[in-house]
């Protein structure tokens, strides 16, 4: 997996300040572990290792950004980009 710093990422315009954090399962499907959380409007969605509601919210709404939630690790992925971003 590709890693750039975040300034080279041009796709910055849809990285919102998130504050929704109520739910704890995928708002698609359910799914309670390894979730993902759209970083344009708080969607929560599990990841690709499971129904990849993250991608398919990507497909969906054009929004680019999704990070770990609720996990104990972090990291911020841009779909566009296909990239991490530091
Ligand atoms: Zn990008
Ligand atoms: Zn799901
Ligand atoms: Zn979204």
């Amino acid at each position: 997996m590709e890693r750039i710093k975040k300034a080279e990422c041009p796709h910055l315009d849809r990285l919102k300040e998130i504050s929704k954090f109520a739910k704890t399962v995928c708002e698609d499907c359910g799914f309670g572990a390894d979730l993902r959380q759209c970083q344009t409007c708080g969607f929560i969605s599990c990841c690709e290792s499971h129904h990849a509601h993250d991608k398919e919210h990507f497909e969906k709404t054009g929004h680019p950004f999704i990070r770990p939630y609720r996990t104990n690790y972090d990291w911020l992925w841009c779909y566009q980009c296909k990239a991490y971003l530091d």
